[in-house]
């Protein structure tokens, strides 16, 4: 690896720019402030040139309000107030349109929609003025990782040596194989195109998402610009030959094909952006940390882009370790075997449901198409189960959306008085 002898030494380092890398550099540096511990950023500065918009659920804006940068992001975002599920399929069944309405749950918004880009940009301006965070401009070229002490080697001949360093380097992450961690992995026949669109009718904060036989084909509404004041993003999940194809079409022909897909629900659509496919594929870490390296985000679970779960998800795996970096040491065997427990249940059940629900959707058997057309049927008309779903899909779990025994027994006695 070379000389090490001259490393910059903090206690803990993150490593990676994506979203999800940025947030935890910001969320553990309080952590670390009040523990008097030394927190680095290893993330080249390249300004983002990332297409996605991402769906924030409420816990993650809760995040961003405590992090004091909420203020700052909330302007360049759409407030997402009506989830519908349309069923676009051309099949024998199908299931009944589907809104879900935050005023349902008493909430503003299910969550907002925010460019990467500029939510990048902004939380790079964050950081900045935090003195605290030391910043490490390159990229990891190699790194030796063992329980209390992570030496990393970066591109422009850096050395950087930490206690514990966090994996927020995507889904090729180099610090996971250097702590030595396996992955299951799997892949779609999917490819996700994703592009933002002007649209003549206003989106009234719908976020309509309808499902084709190739995979959802979701409209997500953005912020009002002067030129747009109408404007969303799409992802539209496609088999990748006919991928290939929507990459060669002109303009106009793409513009039709959309306005058509989307049902003319949003009048004349001009696309704003180019197009760009992102192939799917799905991968879960057998261990969220070892070897001195915890992994978050995209280093420890990838799956299909179908309800607003990915960064969401990353974002709990920040709050947990923040968590257990305010009460264990560091450089402690127990730290990174409790996150590992902590974490594994959220994400396999996540997954579980991402893949069942995208499966479902690609599958041409007749009683599969059935259950699914019924549970969305279900969904729609029982008022108990429509609320665990909208509880579940923010990213609570499921015990909130329960009604309590004694509320049970509250309801059960009122039943009782009004039919004496
Ligand atoms: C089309 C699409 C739409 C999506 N929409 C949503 C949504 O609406 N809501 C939601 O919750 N999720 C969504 N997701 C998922 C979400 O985008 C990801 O979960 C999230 O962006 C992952 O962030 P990350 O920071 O973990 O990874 P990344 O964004 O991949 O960031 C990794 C970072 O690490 C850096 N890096 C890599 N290697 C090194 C190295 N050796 N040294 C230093 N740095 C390195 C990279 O340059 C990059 O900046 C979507 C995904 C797709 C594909």
């Amino acid at each position: 690896m070379g000389d090490v002898s001259k490393a910059a030494k903090v206690d803990l380092v993150v490593v990676g720019g994506g979203l999800v890398g940025l947030m935890a550099a910001l969320k553990l540096s309080h952590a670390t402030r009040t523990k008097g511990l030394t927190l680095g950023l290893v993330a080249p500065k390249t300004g983002s040139s990332d297409p996605r918009t991402t769906a924030m659920l409420m816990p993650s804006i809760n995040m961003l309000e405590e992090l004091e940068v909420w203020d700052a992001i909330k302007p360049r975002t759409a407030p997402l107030k009506t989830m519908r599920l349309i069923d676009g399929s051309k099949r024998l069944v199908r299931a009944p349109v589907t809104d879900f309405r935050s005023s349902e749950m008493d909430l503003e918004a299910f969550g907002y929609n925010v460019p990467n880009a500029d939510m990048i940009t902004l939380l790079e301006e964050k950081i900045a003025d935090i003195n605290s965070i030391v910043r490490f401009d390159g990229r990891v070229e190699e790194a030796l990782c063992e329980t209390g002490k992570v030496t990393l080697k970066l591109d422009d001949g850096t050395f950087v040596e930490s206690q514990l360093a966090v994996a927020a380097d995507g889904r090729n992450s180099i610090l996971r194989d250097c702590a030595g961690i396996d992955v299951k992995k799997w892949s779609y026949p999917q490819t996700a195109l994703v592009l933002t669109f002007k649209h003549s009718l206003p989106h009234d904060h719908v976020s309509a998402e309808f499902h084709t036989e190739t995979g959802p084909f979701t409209q997500v509404p953005l912020p009002a610009k002067p030129d747009a004041p109408n404007r969303s993003s799409l992802v539209w999940v496609a088999t990748p030959e006919e991928a290939q194809n929507f990459l060669n079409w002109k303009t106009n022909k793409l513009e039709q094909y959309i306005e058509n897909k989307l049902q003319s629900c949003f009048g004349k659509i001009e696309i704003k952006t180019d197009l760009h496919d992102i192939p799917l594929s799905g991968m879960t870490a057998k261990s969220f940390g070892q070897n001195g390296v915890a992994l978050v985000g995209e280093s420890g679970h990838v799956f299909p882009p179908i309800g607003a779960q990915g960064f969401n998800l990353g974002l709990r795996d920040v709050s947990e370790l923040a968590k257990l970096i305010d009460h264990k040491d560091l450089a402690s065997n127990t730290l990174l075997a409790n996150y590992t427990r902590k974490r594994s249940t959220d994400v396999a059940l996540r997954t579980a449901g991402v893949d069942v629900m995208n499966r479902s959707l690609l599958t041409d058997f007749l009683p599969v198409q059935i259950a699914r057309t019924m549970g969305i049927s279900a969904l729609g008309n029982i008022s108990w189960l429509r609320k665990l779903a909208m509880h579940s899909g923010l990213g609570n779990g499921l015990s909130g959306a329960l009604p309590s025994p004694a509320s049970l027994m509250e309801k059960g006695q009122a039943a009782v008085n009004r039919s004496r």
